[in-house]
């Protein structure tokens, strides 16, 4: 009999994890299941102990639990501890081990539109949440020139930095306005924002009128595939990347956890896309 795997979210409707999963697991001829569970952060405990007690193989964790699952684990890995929350858990015969693939997703979808090294890109994540704190954690980790960090609310970004300062000595903090002043500095821009996700689709978090041509301009919005932020950097000139490598790359290193196998990421990104089909679509 197939093994059982999971998402934990609240709310998990419209999550696309269950359909790339499923198919994965089909195409490669496992018997498998992915179920998305909504559980109520109330019930996030009682989940987790659920997890060791139906022999669930392993999860992907999601908006709101990423933060406060750790506490219920047993084992945290190093990356995932860096970035101060958890994607991904494999049940290791009762012992839950806890990762996280958002980093190292979003690091893999960048490196085909690198022309220079990392240790040459400046770059600006534009954003203090989850999602940027993951993919700073990576670009720390791999020693980038130099990170600047712009947010709305600038203390969080102020946070941030002072979160990674330890392992970089080249890390900054702007508002969004300076940021825009001096979008002409970096070669690499991330919005980690969520600005100009569907139904908003005509917001950009900062103008790029000054951007580079050759720099690279990445959103992690993948709703639409476009976003006014990318189709302002493609009509610039730049390098666009979109935020649903991100999404088919995390996906495919849990399921690699899981399972010691690589799914096909071009099918679950086709699937994906698919599925979009101008839906609203989150995790
Ligand atoms: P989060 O922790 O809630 O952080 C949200 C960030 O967006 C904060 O920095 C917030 O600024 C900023 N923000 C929100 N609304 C804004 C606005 N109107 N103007 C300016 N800034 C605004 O969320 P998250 O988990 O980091 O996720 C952020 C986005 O990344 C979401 O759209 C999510 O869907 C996407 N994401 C994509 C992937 C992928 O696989 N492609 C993975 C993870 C996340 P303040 O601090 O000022 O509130």
């Amino acid at each position: 009999m197939g093994e059982v795997f999971g998402l934990f979210g609240h709310p998990v409707g419209h999550s696309m994890s269950p359909l790339i999963h499923n198919d994965a697991f089909q195409q490669l001829g496992l018997t498998h299941s992915y179920h998305a569970f909504d559980i109520a952060p109330k019930n996030l405990e009682k989940a987790v102990e659920a997890i060791r007690t139906l022999n669930i193989k392993g999860c992907n964790v999601t908006i709101p639990h990423k933060v406060e699952i750790m506490k219920y684990l047993d084992f945290i890995e190093e990356e995932a501890k860096q970035i101060g929350a958890v994607n991904t858990i494999v049940n290791d015969q009762g012992r839950l081990i806890g990762s996280n693939t958002d980093g190292r997703g979003y690091l893999e979808s960048l490196l085909p539109s690198l022309d220079r090294s990392l240790s040459e890109q400046d770059v600006l994540i534009i954003g203090a949440g989850g999602a940027a704190r993951a993919i700073a954690a990576v670009l720390v980790k791999e020693q980038v020139q130099s990170i600047t960090f712009a947010n709305r609310t600038v203390e969080k970004a102020e946070a941030l930095k002072v979160a990674f300062d330890a392992n970089h000595r080249n890390l900054a903090v702007s508002s969004l306005q300076e940021a825009e002043q001096d979008v002409p500095k970096f070669s690499i821009i991330i919005n980690t924002t969520s600005v100009g996700m569907s139904p908003k689709v005509n917001e950009r978090p900062i103008s790029l009128d000054k951007v580079r041509s050759n720099a690279i301009v990445s959103d992690l919005v993948y709703n639409p595939l476009e976003t006014s932020f990318l189709k302002e950097a493609r009509l610039k000139g730049t390098k666009i990347v979109d935020g649903l490598g991100m999404f088919v790359n995390q996906a495919a290193l849990s399921f690699q956890k899981w399972t010691g196998v690589e799914p096909d990421r071009r099918r679950m990104r086709e699937l994906v896309l698919k599925q979009l089909g101008g839906n609203n679509v989150n995790r």
